[in-house]
């Protein structure tokens, strides 16, 4: 069939969650047998969010082809099982560097170059050329109608609209009806407001999504539909749910893909299959076990920050029958003292160091990693926290007492180094430490290759794996031998043998470090072993105490 596009865009409000709607309605027409490849369009000047703090942003989802994106791409692939790709995001830096390095190549023929039409097109051929890719296209529009930025986006949405043909695309805008104490009712006008917004746009939605925390009464479904023009079963309510997980069942019931497949005239290509929802929901709000794990961190007041990791630690819970609870422990106020660590991390079932960059923190994160080791309480470093164990063992076990990364400047003795030249498949990369900001990571996609015999290869059940990596500096593989003695196994290198990719310790129950990021990999129908494995540990784990 030809490519349907619905276009996802937001009212009222930000933090809608339009991210988890657009992905919980792809794995619905999934369920009803149809492909789907979801996008995100955002309305920010940085040329991608590779550059943006995570305490504003929230975390950078990378995709296996190295590109740094918006964390919505996380939820697609979390729902979707589609792996998100660099074509799956644009931001309005991008394009208008697209247009004005043609502008500057000369390719408009001494044209005026502006906002309509050139923007407008650029944005256009951003999500025509995903036609033919699956059976749907979600394009969810970032930010909130109304605000400046987002006007080439709908003026760009709207000719795609009418060029392709009403029943080849579909306005989904998604609001929110605020509950008013005072009144004791939940208020339609804003929804009215952000229709009319839209509308003076040239875009008329055919569904609305209105997110409440409470029950919409049929009157108010009624008057959302006559005042906002819009069919009354099209007018869905999106209640909050418990578990993320449960949006997809919950905006079945209320009929968001019937109503979807009604608009474009389709029927189901296979009978609707919700199973694999029914159980994750079934396992996440009936768990037999419990457990805690302290995520010692620095971005740990914005719990975006860590979206991935947060949801690879409950997909583990999920494959472990067990609730995981997630104790955010800020790394840098052990950084002076050692006292607070026992307090902190005393009872927990499990430490997590995650990614992170910079000298902040990173005493309090090396600390953390020695409690772990010394009490063997389940340790699992990411990225930085496997960079941080790697200090530890060389400090307090290897006899290196200054060892240190290149990251903290220049003193020290760098185990961590910044490394300017590897190999990707069989093509050598290079990048230079003088190089702007966002060109000088270890980026995408990486194999490795892991020692037979060892803990890692049991997990994953193979020797080769392949894993997303966002990281500059690498751990020297000269210091290799040193910290083996000191009974660190680098049981997994890149397969020419030059970067190690990941650290266990055999004399601990559950001591790994990757200097990948396997949380964006993990799903709630597919977890990653690494963290089925972390959470089984952290659940033997608290049976000893
Ligand atoms: N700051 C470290 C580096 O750049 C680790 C990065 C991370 O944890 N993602 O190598």
């Amino acid at each position: 069939m030809s490519t349907r596009f619905i276009f996802i865009t937001g009212g009222v409000v930000s933090s809608l969650g339009k991210g988890l709607g657009s992905a919980a309605l792809g794995a619905l027409l999934q369920a009803r047998g149809y492909t789907v490849r979801l996008c995100k369009l955002d309305p920010y000047l940085n040329v991608d969010p590779g550059t943006m703090s995570p305490f504003q942003h929230g975390e950078v989802f990378v995709t296996d082809d190295g590109a740094e994106t918006d964390l919505d791409l996380g939820h697609y692939e979390r729902f979707t099982g589609v792996p998100a790709t660099k074509s799956d995001n644009i931001t309005t830096g991008r394009i208008y560097l697209n247009v004005l390095n043609k502008e500057r190549r000369g390719d408009y023929l001494g044209a005026t170059i502006q906002v309509i039409p050139h923007i407008t097109n650029e944005i256009k051929d951003f999500i025509a050329e995903k036609e033919g890719s699956a059976d749907f296209v979600l394009c969810e529009i970032g930010g909130t109608v109304g605000d400046i930025e987002s006007l080439p986006f709908l003026e760009a949405i709207r000719q795609f609209g009418n060029e392709i043909g009403t029943r080849q695309a579909l306005f989904l805008h998604v609001t929110l009806l605020p509950y008013i104490p005072a009144a004791g009712e939940l208020k339609t006008k804003p929804t009215q407001h952000s229709v009319k917004e839209l509308m003076s746009a040239g875009i008329r939605p055919k569904i609305l999504l209105c997110r409440a925390d409470r029950e919409i009464e049929e009157d108010e479904i009624r008057k959302i539909g006559l005042f906002c023009n819009i069919d009354e079963k099209k007018v869905i309510p999106a209640l909050d749910a418990k578990s993320i997980y449960d949006v997809p069942l919950t905006y079945h019931e209320e009929g968001l893909d019937t109503q979807v497949l009604d608009y474009f005239d389709l029927e189901g290509k296979q009978e609707l299959d919700l199973t694999t929802w029914k159980n994750i929901s079934k396992r996440i709000h009936q768990p037999e076990h419990d457990v805690t794990i302290a995520v010692v961190g620095k971005y740990t007041n914005l719990a975006d920050s860590y979206k991935s990791l947060n949801e690879a630690l409950t997909h583990g819970g999920i494959a472990n029958n067990a609730k995981v609870n997630i104790k955010f422990v800020e790394a840098s106020i052990f950084d002076n003292s050692t006292d607070e660590i026992v307090s902190e991390l005393e009872g927990v079932n499990g430490i997590l160091v995650p990614g992170g960059f910079g000298e902040r923190g990173a005493e309090g994160k090396i600390k953390a990693a020695q409690f772990a080791r010394e009490k063997k309480v389940p340790y699992f470093g990411i990225c930085f926290g496997l960079q941080m164990a790697v200090l530890e063992a060389a400090r307090n076990l290897a006899g290196i007492k200054d060892a240190s990364s290149t990251e903290f400047g220049e003193e020290g003795t760098h185990l961590i180094g910044l490394m300017t030249e590897w190999v990707k498949g069989n093509k050598s990369e290079k990048r230079s430490s003088t190089e702007d900001l966002g060109g000088t990571m270890r980026l995408g996609a990486y194999p490795a290759s892991l020692e037979k015999g060892s803990k890692v290869a049991e997990i994953y059940g193979s020797t080769s794996i392949s894993e997303r990596h966002r990281h500059r500096y690498e751990v020297n593989v000269n210091y290799k031998d040193q910290l083996e003695e000191a009974g660190f196994f680098f049981s997994g290198l890149s397969p020419d043998g030059k970067l190690p990719e990941i650290c266990e310790r055999r004399d601990h129950p559950w001591f790994i470090g990757v200097q990948y990021h396997p949380e964006l990999k993990s799903k709630p129908f597919d977890p990653h072993p690494l963290f089925v494995s972390f959470i089984k540990a952290a659940i033997e784990q608290s049976k000893l105490v």
